[in-house]
């Protein structure tokens, strides 16, 4: 092991271990030194005092348990690279396999319709959601929705980032007037990740996500399925009828209850599924 990659390791063996401290590794390294790990091994380059200042005071925030991509201010999602701020929710990996469940599922159905249907992604935090879609498919007309003026902008510019257009709303999900003023009514489909942390799980929460995350993105307050009970609303009226889809991630100990807001509201077809790791995380529902 070289010096660097040493004195990285010795700085956050108390913050991170095992692979996730090989990863952070690698990603200081590229980030901060334009290097890859063997490069930083073969130390063909120097770093700049520049350089390791920027490093130094990013392993300082580490060491505050901030998560590596608010230090850096970028992360991956679905092949694409996006902008995050603490104003915005860290896209995870399940949230990933939503939007991969989505892509499929679009890809079946025949490609003339595929190319031409609605989309709205209703509270889009980073617009991860949102922008991945758009890309995946280019002319689906893609709108997102988010409480967060701040969060808005971050998922603008990265719509612009990765080349795509969504028509971005500033709104409350829970407001009753959001429904009746929404410009459009025939989506083929609306998703959301809304927040779904109980009060009892945010005590066993990491202090990486309590401390740093927003936590409007996170916790829905006493009432945990009240997100649920207003998108399930919400989009009865705004989904066409007979073809419409509802794709939502859910709390995986909740997973019932989420499928009964949607039964009590007449939907058909109501699936849930797992994620990677075997929870019920996703639910699947037609526009009844
Ligand atoms: N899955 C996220 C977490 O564990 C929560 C996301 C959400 O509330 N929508 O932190």
């Amino acid at each position: 092991m070289n010096r660097l990659t040493r004195m990285i390791k010795d700085e956050l063996s108390g913050v991170y271990a095992g692979g996730e401290l090989e990863s952070v590794v690698r990603i200081l390294l590229s980030h901060y030194l334009d290097m890859s790990p063997v490069e930083a091994y073969l130390r063909e380059k120097e770093p700049s005092e520049e350089e390791l200042d920027r490093l130094r005071q990013s392993i300082r925030q580490l060491q505050q348990h901030c998560p590596i991509q608010y230090v850096t201010g970028e992360t991956e999602f679905y092949g694409l690279k996006f902008k995050v701020t603490p104003d915005v929710l860290i896209p995870r990996p399940e949230t990933e396999e939503l939007t991969e469940m989505i892509v499929r599922r679009f890809r079946r159905r025949s490609p003339a319709s595929a190319s031409s249907f609605k989309i709205l992604d209703v509270g889009t935090g980073s617009g991860c959601i949102a922008v991945a879609l758009a890309v995946a498919f280019p002319s689906a007309e893609v709108w997102a929705m988010d409480i967060s003026q701040p969060a808005l902008e971050v998922a603008a510019y990265n719509a612009a980032a990765n080349r795509v257009r969504v028509h971005f709303v500033h709104g409350d999900i829970l407001s009753g007037t959001v429904a009746r003023r929404f410009p459009v009514n025939d989506f083929d489909m609306i998703v959301s990740n809304p927040p779904y942390v109980t009060q009892k799980e945010s005590l066993s929460m990491h202090e990486r996500v309590y401390r740093y995350e927003p936590h409007q993105a996170l916790f829905p307050g006493s009432r945990p399925l009240i997100f649920y009970e207003h998108i399930a609303r919400f989009a009865r009226g705004r989904l066409k009828p007979q073809t419409g889809l509802l794709y939502l991630e859910i709390n995986e100990n909740l997973s019932q209850s989420t499928a009964g807001i949607l039964k009590r509201q007449h939907y058909r077809q109501i699936t849930l599924r797992k994620d990677i790791r075997g929870k019920w995380r996703f639910l699947e529902a037609a526009q009844g």
